[in-house]
């Protein structure tokens, strides 16, 4: 395989319907019901369909909704000698993570020095393609550990090319419903930053290295998310925009983000007043965040990150974990290195 995106995207016409079989969800305000692994969700049809797929969001199922494969599913499918069963799921579970891996490293050789990348591209893909025996047995984690560093580095590189501000360090940074309508963060580092139900409407993050930054229910209408770095269609799916929101060229418009208002009024970077509007500071709070005020007993911000937390599923903790609005309780699931 190639370091095409087309190889992987999701395909769910050419898959059995694998993420609905071997992936196990918990009741929560992402799935309406339990579901373990191993076991087909009630709304998989006979052919591998979803039966409930054009209402997802409004049958309880958000957590389908931002759900991506990387492309894993239709690679496992027409894998030979393998048909549904554990084995094959095993395989799946592994491969879509290594498929993440891959999508990250693909946008690295595409934005920076291709060399290293694209050797790690490489030996990962062809783990993915041999042995399937060796394929489950691989040390995921020892696998994130390598990739990380060469995503830092290819983000050092596209951020000094771009001449992309002042590269604000927030990773990691707990930003649960901070305010930051027309922020400029342009070139931010906000590696697994806690965006989570943050206002960041009209703000420049043009270039702003995203990776496995939690995006649930983020604001991000009018805002200029271009040439972001290591973003995906599952954090994109998991949060608030509009037909204003700028996009990176590799990644689509959610089908169901609305179209902007017609006065824009989203409050863009530059309409703020002040030198210092809109900031973030590399604390972790931006100017405006205030824990609690919506309840007005100090007590707003620690319940909204209660309720997401309680979104969370996943018995594997660690870094990203279910970060990023891939809500599936996978338990493996973690990102290279994004400090969460
Ligand atoms: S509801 Fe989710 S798990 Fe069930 S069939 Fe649809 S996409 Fe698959």
């Amino acid at each position: 395989m190639n370091e095409s995106d087309g190889d992987l995207r999701a395909d769910c016409g050419a898959c059995a319907g694998l993420c609905c079989v071997a992936l196990p969800f918990a009741a929560s305000a992402d799935f309406a019901e339990d579901k373990p692994a191993g076991r087909p969700c009630r709304h998989l049809t006979a052919d591998h369909r979803c039966g409930i797929h054009d209402r997802l969001r409004d049958s309880g199922y958000q957590g389908c909704a931002v759900f991506d494969c990387y492309g894993a599913g239709q690679r496992v499918t027409a894998r030979p000698g393998l048909v549904p069963g554990a084995a094959m799921f095993e395989v799946f579970r592994v491969t879509r993570q290594l498929h993440e891996l891959l999508w990250y490293l693909a946008e690295a050789a595409e934005r920076a020095e291709p060399a290293e990348p694209s050797a790690l591209y490489a030996e990962i893909d062809a783990l993915v393609a041999g042995d399937a025996g060796t394929l489950v047995a691989t040390d995921v984690d020892a696998l994130r550990a390598r990739v990380g560093p060469v995503l830092e580095r290819a983000a050092a590189r596209v951020h000094a090319g771009a001449g992309a501000g002042d590269g604000r360090d927030l990773r990691g940074a707990d930003l649960v419903g901070a305010r930051m309508r027309g922020a400029r963060l342009r070139g931010a580092r906000l590696r697994g930053a806690l965006l989570i139900a943050a206002d960041l409407r009209g703000a420049d993050l043009r270039t702003a290295d995203l990776l496995g930054a939690d995006l649930r229910d983020t604001d991000l209408r009018g805002a200029d998310l271009s040439g972001c770095l290591f973003l995906t269609q599952p954090q994109l799916e998991a949060a608030r925009g509009d037909t204003a929101t700028v996009l990176p060229s590799r990644l689509s418009r959610p089908a169901h983000w609305p179209a902007a208002h017609p006065g824009g009024a989203h409050g863009g970077a530059g309409h703020m007043a002040g030198p210092s509007a809109g900031k973030a500071t590399p604390r972790g709070r931006a100017k405006g965040y205030r824990p609690g005020k919506r309840s007005g007993d100090g007590s707003g911000g620690r319940r909204g990150r209660e309720r997401y937390e309680g979104r969370r599923k996943g018995t594997g903790g660690g870094p990203g974990a279910g970060r990023g609005g891939e809500n599936r309780n996978r338990g493996t699931d973690r990102r290279p290195d994004d400090r969460g």
